[in-house]
């Protein structure tokens, strides 16, 4: 079983966390420890530190309190440091809502490297910081993810266009596939997602000074439940097959369902 984090969570307000203005060290939605669910390091045990904040909002984020409604306690970088060694792992995992938008996760993942720890950043991929990553894992998100007033978790549709203005930065997706290890892990819904995927990798392609492989790209089925990866799954695996891309469970979904902490 996942083991629950000792910290004492606090309301936070909207603003503070999505512009990433922290005063001091970062809002912190959930500290824990688990495997890593998804991607190249599936299995792998990690301690997770995962911020409030985001600048999008798919509607089906699948840590909605990180942003639709996030909440938080602001730690000191001493106090997160703490909570991490207090575990028994060589990962960790900094993922959100979105790390990048708070500078300060710069100076974690800078004494996270002085330690020796592996260190993976789950990111939208709209934000570029040089920070010591040993693996950046960045999910595009796709047209399919933008919040419409059908499909909006609060019904009134306020974030649609922002989130679609906002949800591709060519620059930075760019600047991270150059500058770190990575994977690019699509949150796929169905047969409709794969030309946009096609078109941005392309897109990609033409820009990074580097090489994209078919072998850095990995889809992964849209579900936070059981249930709703029980309809997702088998087709996105057919498409990573019919595409010869990578197919990545969703491992704490299979496990522990959508439980928090996992
Ligand atoms: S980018 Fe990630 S954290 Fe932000 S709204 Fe989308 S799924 Fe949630």
């Amino acid at each position: 079983m996942p083991v629950s984090d000792s910290v004492d969570r606090e309301s936070g307000s909207d603003s503070d966390a999505e512009d990433g203005d922290s005063p001091a060290g970062l809002p912190i939605n959930e500290l824990f420890y688990s495997l890593q669910g998804e991607g190249t390091l599936a299995g792998v045990p990690s301690v997770f530190v995962r911020t409030s904040g985001c600048n999008l909002r798919c509607w089906f984020c699948d840590s909605y309190h990180t942003s639709w409604e996030p909440t938080h306690a602001w730690l000191g970088l001493e106090e997160i440091l703490a909570e991490i060694e207090s575990h028994d792992a060589d990962h960790v995992v900094l993922t959100g809502g979105e790390p990048l938008l708070h500078e300060e996760s710069v100076g974690l993942l800078e004494a996270l490297d002085e330690r020796g720890y592996h260190t993976t950043v789950e990111t939208n991929g709209t934000i570029y910081r040089d920070a010591p990553i040993d693996l950046a894992s960045v999910s595009p998100k796709l047209e399919s993810s933008t919040p419409t007033a059908e499909r909006d978790p609060k019904g009134d549709g306020e974030w649609e266009a922002r989130h679609e203005r906002d949800r591709i930065d060519m620059d930075s997706l760019a600047r991270l596939v150059e500058t770190y290890e990575f994977q690019l892990k699509f949150v796929v819904t169905d047969d409709e997602d794969m030309p946009e995927i096609l078109d941005l990798l392309a897109d990609l392609r033409d820009v990074a000074d580097g090489p994209v492989s078919d072998d850095d790209v990995l889809l992964m089925p849209e579900g936070a439940t059981r249930e709703r990866l029980e309809e997702t799954r088998n087709r996105v695996a057919e498409l990573a097959m019919e595409y010869g891309f990578r197919y990545t469970p969703r491992l704490h979904v299979d496990l522990w369902n959508d439980a928090p902490e996992t």
